[in-house]
């Protein structure tokens, strides 16, 4: 990116942050002005478009509140029932907790916001470090299949979305090594491969490594696991593997690989051969200044793993977004990840926020354990004893839920975040990313909620009646460190009409058991777990009175036995090897999902 690029856009930063609350105040008049006549703030405002009246009466929503509004403009209904602007696609959030996606209305000034983000991301990295320009970034990008809506509208992910958009094509596109067609290419494992081929035989261009969210680095180091010797083959010989049989991989790659490079490949296969692989990273991409992932939030479980194969290469958290909205960018980029704030952008929509109470012991514990359940702020507002405070108002060191206002249809959405500020860039604030709400488990992009974990253990649970057997407790971890990452459920189970400690488990009744679990997970797990990028699910039963040990695990800890309540998902390691040491059985989910 050039200089004066850079000075131009770190520019804009500075003057919209400096101007916060006017950048506010003008984007929610121009949205109501804009949407008063709409179906849904006509409801509400009767066609005026007066801010105080607007945070007066303008509920406060969830998706499920407006979800009948949306899913009719999915049906093909005209979009002015929400918004007057120009649909022209829609976003597929993380699920519900009901289990479908999200659908998300989106415009061009939606789409060009969001690619916008990037572009200001990049003018900050660059001046924090040196050099970028001499060199590319590794990417591993991939696109996923839009399809068709009833109303003639696509719906795609919004990375998907980002990916092809002209922005990308014609800016942030060139600073990477890999071809625009095997990015949008559609089949992963051999975009994966052409992507890493071409890394590897550009290595020394490389500067840096990166992708969006930080989960898909496991995927990536089992795929050069799997196939390092290929990559090896294909360098040594001058020949793309036959696999590779897309056109979209396989054209752009013949420029790459023009003739055999058996330096390259003697260089490389020592380093693949290392029985150790941690700094495998920078063995391979000996230029690379820093990893470039999002390893905050749900994220965070990645920063062990990206720090043994990168040799501690420092990671870069960009920016903060999500398909409703987009919010801020990390305007201190080589913070360590745990010191990472993002710096709201007041252009990108209107936002408020719902104080959250983290005073109180029993809330902090609640966070830690549960997520964070704020229904009490809420009732709070609705009583009128809270107040819902806008984006300059926030207050150092608090805690809130952020609610966004949007062009593109959406009043008062709660975007189901927890934050916390840190700190103020000029008049804008610094928010660190503290939870989603009520998400239980996490992998990859996948958040399954304590609701859907409890509702899908519920209906595996089934199972188990016609052989006796009661479950009696159940927790859950996210396993990480396996590649692809999977849920462990640990399964309490008793005979119902006996004390015997000794359970004769039947491994097909088990396995059954795991997979109606996963048949019942929501639409993004069964997904993602179609895809491979989540592993089998896997029930460990542990022996009776295990879950007592746990109590008097948290009880020694601190919490009070009165107000226990099991962690429906573990965090701690203490606390997991209190019930893996009890481990009578281990069952798997095999076989394909429907
Ligand atoms: P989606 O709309 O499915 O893309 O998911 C958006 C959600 O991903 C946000 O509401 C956050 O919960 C999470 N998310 C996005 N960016 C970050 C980030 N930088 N750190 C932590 N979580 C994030």
């Amino acid at each position: 990116m050039e200089k004066s690029r850079i000075e131009y856009l770190l520019k804009k930063i500075e003057e919209q942050t400096s101007n916060a609350g006017e950048e506010q105040e003008k984007i929610l008049e121009n949205i109501l002005k804009r949407n008063a006549e709409t179906d849904y703030l006509n409801k509400f405002l009767h066609g005026q478009t007066d801010k105080q009246l607007f945070k007066k009466y303008v509920p406060v929503v969830t998706y499920e509140d407006i979800k009948s509004y949306i899913d009719r403009i999915v049906d093909g209904e005209p979009p002015n029932i929400l918004t007057t602007e120009t649909i022209t696609e829609f976003i597929l959030s993380s699920g519900t907790s009901g289990g479908e996606p999200k659908y998300v209305l989106s415009t061009a000034d939606c789409s060009q916001k969001r690619a916008s983000i990037p572009m200001l991301m990049e003018a900050v990295v660059h001046k924090h470090i040196e050099g970028l320009d001499k060199g590319k970034g590794m990417y591993l990008l991939f696109s996923n299949p839009d399809f068709d809506t009833p109303s003639g509208l696509k719906a795609r992910m919004f990375s998907s979305s980002y990916l092809s958009s002209p922005t990308f094509k014609t800016t942030l596109f060139k600073t990477v090594t890999t071809p625009i067609e095997i990015i949008l290419s559609l089949n992963k494992p051999q975009s994966m491969y052409c992507q890493l081929l071409i890394g590897l035989i550009r290595r020394h261009e490389v500067l840096r490594i990166g992708t969006i969210f930080a989960s898909t680095f496991p995927n990536c180091i089992k795929f050069l696991q799997d196939h390092w010797k290929d990559i090896c083959s294909d360098i040594r010989t001058g020949h793309l593997s036959d696999w590779i049989t897309e056109p979209d991989c396989r054209t752009p790659m013949l420029s790459f690989l023009l003739e055999p490079n058996s330096e390259l490949a003697d260089l490389l296969e020592p380093i693949f051969k290392n029985e150790s692989w941690e700094g495998i990273i920078t063995k391979l991409w000996p230029k690379a200044k820093y990893i470039d992932a999002i390893v905050t939030g749900s994220m965070s479980q990645y920063i062990g793993l990206i720090d043994y194969y990168s040799g501690r290469l420092p990671i870069i958290s960009t920016f903060y977004n999500s398909s409703e909205a987009c919010f801020g960018i990390n305007m201190e980029p080589l913070n360590k990840p745990w010191d990472v704030s993002y710096t709201f952008l007041p252009n990108m929509a209107y936002f408020e926020f719902i104080p959250v109470d983290k005073e109180s012991p029993q809330k902090a514990q609640k966070l830690h354990f549960n997520g964070v359940s704020n229904e009490e702020s809420i009732e709070k507002l609705e009583n009128g004893s809270a107040q819902i405070v806008d984006l300059v108002d926030v207050k150092m060191g608090q805690f809130y839920e952020v609610v966004v206002t949007t062009l593109a249809g959406l009043y008062r959405y709660r975007v189901g975040d927890i934050l916390k500020v840190t700190g103020f860039h000029n008049k804008s604030p610094k928010f660190q990313f503290v939870e989603r709400q009520n998400v239980a488990l996490s992998i990859d992009r996948d958040k399954t909620s304590e609701a859907d974990l409890s509702k899908a253990i519920k209906a595996a649970e089934i199972e188990l009646e016609p052989h006796g057997f009661l479950l009696t407790a159940y927790s859950s971890f996210a396993d990480t460190w396996s590649i692809p990452g999977r849920y462990i459920l640990f399964w309490e189970l008793k005979l119902r009409d006996s004390n015997t400690d000794r359970l004769k488990l039947d491994s097909n009744t088990m396995e059954q058991c795991c997979r109606r679990v996963e048949e019942s997970l929501d639409f993004t797990y069964r997904l993602y777990r179609k895809m491979n990028l989540i592993g089998p699910l896997e029930i460990r039963v542990v022996k009776f009175g295990a879950f007592d040990e746990l109590m008097n695990f948290f009880v020694s800890r601190g919490a009070a036995p009165l107000q226990y309540k099991t962690p429906c998902c573990l965090k701690i390691k203490e606390a997991i090897e209190i019930l893996d040491s009890r481990v009578v059985g281990k069952f798997f989910s095999n076989g394909n999902l429907a």
